[in-house]
């Protein structure tokens, strides 16, 4: 067994060259980063309004195909605001997934809502649909037009399904049955920029999407987030919140409702923008080392955690999944004491402190998947980049 482990680690060690520590994700800033922040702080627009903010959001309604994007402070307020947006207030319960990062359920806390847990595909490591549904039909009814929770009496205020490590969660079918019980669903795709399901991009097939640009991430400005959607109207909303719900004057300070100030700085947007020109040849790159380790793991007999069906994902994090939670153990301990950074699933979010009164399911799989699940070293293999048409500018 642990003859396997090592042999793993030295497959990684080949994959990232000879360096000393392999970290899980490492950013890579190779293209138009540095010019366009010299440009920004030459231009000492730097705060919250300027060009490249503009520049960033239409460049995520390319990317994503959504109509309107909105740029926010990071992910996390970026999925609060769209939680905001889709109606959840105070005293509400909100279902999500127990597998996820713990911004999933405090931006739903943010909100003074009561986050529901249920269980996780172990295709997708996101939602399941199935769960989902059996969760509505056994504990909740439709009262006064919309859906509550029979046992507690709250209204169902959204459904928040999160794209594990990038792989599209089941979307379609969790919007199909949300739709039956007429509740909203917001996307946590702040793993999933330049992930698709079925053609089309994730965070747009709720009635919101938030993304993340945090330093981990696929692609980074540091700290960064974006709300999608196609509702003119809740984009317009969504510009307003996030930006002190100010109405726009030459001088007066009017605020007409209590606003937040969610918004991006031109800095981090024009670091954004640089980003957002690589993620085609980032996706495919990282695209390439997935399938190093699908065809290493189905040689030496190691599960790996794969796309699902019909879908292109951006393998932000490979994960491998260990026989049990002792063998886990030993691919953490014998991964970081040789510098090949592994880490384990998220504690599932049910178990943390601040979340542990919560509802939630019989959590089978999502157990299953946290005694097993292990990420491995993910990051863009910049060497591999060199070659390739970046459709730069001069
Ligand atoms: C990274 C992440 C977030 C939060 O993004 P920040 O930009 O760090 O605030 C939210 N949800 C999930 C699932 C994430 O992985």
């Amino acid at each position: 067994m642990s003859d396997r482990i090592d042999s793993f680690v030295e497959f990684i060690r080949g994959l990232y060259g000879g360096s000393e520590s392999i970290p899980l994700h490492a950013p890579c800033f190779v293209g138009n980063e540095k010019r366009y922040l010299i440009e920004c702080v030459d231009s000492t627009f730097v705060s919250s309004v300027g060009p490249f903010v503009d520049r960033f959001e239409r460049m995520m309604e390319e990317i994503t195909g959504a109509k309107h994007a909105v740029a926010a402070t990071n992910g996390t307020s970026a999925l609060h605001m769209a939680l905001i947006l889709a109606g959840v207030r105070p005293g509400d319960e909100v279902i999500t997934q127990a597998l996820s990062f713990v911004a999933t359920a405090n931006a739903i806390a943010y909100q003074q809502a009561h986050p529901v847990f249920v269980d996780v595909d172990l295709r997708t490591g996101g939602m399941s649909s199935s769960a989902l549904e059996a969760f509505l039909q056994e504990r909740c009814e439709i009262a006064d037009g919309h859906c509550q929770n029979k046992r507690t009496g709250r209204r169902i205020a959204a459904v928040v399904p999160m794209h594990v490590f990038g792989h599209p969660v089941d979307i379609e079918a969790i919007v199909s049955v949300c739709e039956h019980w007429r509740i909203p669903v917001v996307e946590d795709a702040a793993e999933s920029l330049g992930s698709h399901a079925r053609g089309r991009h994730t965070g747009t097939f709720g009635m919101l999407g938030a993304f993340s640009f945090n330093g981990n991430k696929t692609v980074t400005c540091g700290g960064g987030g974006c709300i999608v959607t196609n509702d003119p109207a809740l984009a317009k909303r969504a510009k307003h919140l996030t930006t002190t719900a100010k109405v726009p004057h030459r001088w007066e300070f009017q605020h007409d409702e209590v606003g937040y100030n969610y918004r991006l700085p031109n800095i981090n947007a024009a670091l954004a923008c640089a980003q957002l020109e690589m993620l085609e040849a980032f996706v495919a790159n990282k695209r390439t080392t997935a399938s190093m380790y699908r065809d290493y793991c189905s040689r030496a007999g190691v599960r790996f955690l794969d796309e699902p069906a019909d879908c292109r994902s951006n393998f932000w994090l490979c994960a491998i999944l260990a026989a049990d939670r002792d063998e886990r153990n030993q691919f953490l301990e014998r991964g970081n004491a040789k510098g090949v950074m592994m880490r384990p699933a998220w504690k599932l979010l049910n178990s943390l402190p601040a979340f542990s009164g919560c509802e939630t399911d019989a959590l089978e799989n999502s157990r299953w998947l946290e005694d097993r699940l292990v990420n491995v070293p993910s990051s863009v293999r910049v060497e591999l980049l060199k070659d390739l048409p970046r459709g730069l500018e001069a």
